[in-house]
């Protein structure tokens, strides 16, 4: 048995961000003070927008003030209408984008393994009003992005990935972005590429992204016409600098992220009743998150006892997607939000924990949260 290990002296959490040095950023906002030229898609934004197309291998992306409205945008420029098809096991910005639009979130059971949209559970959910299916690449674990087409090309439906935690994956060497209709990218501080707060959409065909980027800036052709009622969802130049300074740190950054996975992985698969994800084969990974699956079938200690326990030692762990968006107040009257008609989903958020997960992190702090999570777990 493990003697208690010593509490952090400092709180870890769950991520840091990935800050630049500040000297690189400065001189960025040097250039933009001299211009003058503080938002509406100045020379940050064009650069930005071009590296981003570069590194993602994805031609059509526009840049967004947040991944929020990027997604609100990407229902308006698909013309979405009705009810979609979404996962309940995602972040609240998920349904509310369908919400938002006039649409009605439809709720179906997750896969026990990937912990995305399952889709065997779509079918029965389709009516004449559905348009649309909502995944999610939860964690970073890409969805079953064939089969979900397959069932969304059999209905006429368009696909649409909320890809807030798959920033620069790949399925065998092609990018996680060419799959479906539209995909949005959360750059939120909490996300592995960031600029404080942005997003992106990133769409297969030049059509839709020119209304997209009609869109984001209120439907303004030109200087007298205005052709559609759209939004304010412009990225600033400010935000685009910080996001040109984080991309040259992002290879570095999960490279270290891989060697914080692998000292958990080492010593987190032998402990008592917790399971982690497989690294599906041929996936590039995104790096997001490192979740732990904690009182399944057998274990002694369940994920609340872990979580509360963990705190104790100064470790901030996060219990994402607890609860369910099925269960917040405002959508556990749809009738497709009922506990019963979700098991798995239920299951999986009452096991789930995410570790603090980060490049800055040593072996030696990594090692001393395991030492942690082990005596919690053998206690
Ligand atoms: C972060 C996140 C969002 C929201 O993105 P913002 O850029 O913060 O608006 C949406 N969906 C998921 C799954 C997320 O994790």
């Amino acid at each position: 048995m493990p003697r208690r290990p010593a509490p952090f002296a400092q709180p870890v959490y769950v991520t840091r961000p990935v800050a630049p040095p500040i000297a690189d950023y400065v001189k960025r906002l040097e250039a933009i003070w001299a211009s003058g030229w503080f938002a509406n898609s100045g020379p940050q934004h064009a650069e930005l927008e071009r590296a981003l197309a570069a590194y993602l291998q994805a031609p059509q992306l526009s840049l967004f003030n947040n991944g929020t409205i990027a997604m609100i945008v990407a229902c308006q420029a698909l013309r979405l209408s009705g009810e979609v098809i979404t996962t309940p096991f995602t972040f609240p910005a998920t349904p509310h984008v369908l919400s938002w639009n006039g649409i009605t979130p439809v709720f179906a059971d997750i896969d026990p393994a990937s912990m995305n949209l399952d889709p065997h559970n779509i079918e029965p959910l389709i009516t004449n009003r559905t348009s649309a299916i909502l995944a999610v690449h939860v964690y970073g674990t890409p969805c079953d992005v064939t089969a979900l087409q397959k069932v969304a090309d059999s209905h006429g439906l368009k696909v649409v990935y909320d890809g807030a935690h798959a920033f620069g994956m790949e399925i065998d060497g092609r990018a996680i972005t060419s799959f479906g209709d539209a995909t949005m990218l959360s750059f939120h501080a909490t996300k592995l590429f960031h600029t404080a707060e942005g997003g992106a959409l990133v769409v297969q065909d030049e059509n839709v992204k020119a209304r997209i980027d009609l869109l984001k800036n209120f439907g303004i052709k030109n200087e007298f016409e205005v052709v559609m009622p759209g939004i304010n969802g412009k990225m600033s130049e400010l935000q685009a600098a910080l996001g040109l300074e984080v991309l040259r740190c992002l290879d570095a950054e999960r490279a270290e992220r891989a060697r914080v996975a692998a000292v958990y992985r080492a010593r987190v698969a032998d402990m008592p009743g917790v399971v982690l994800a497989a690294e599906p084969p041929g996936v590039r990974p995104s790096y997001q998150y490192f979740v732990a699956r904690i009182g399944g079938e057998g274990a002694r200690h369940s994920r609340d006892d872990v979580f509360h326990g963990l705190r104790e030692f100064n470790i901030y762990a996060r219990k994402y997607f607890y609860p369910l968006c099925s269960e917040y107040s405002c959508y556990r009257m749809l009738p497709s939000a009922s506990p019963a008609l979700l098991p798995v989903a239920h299951r999986v958020a009452g096991e789930v924990l995410c570790l603090p997960f980060y490049g800055a992190l040593g072996n030696a702090d990594v090692e001393r949260i395991c030492d942690a999570l082990e005596y919690l777990l053998t206690h």
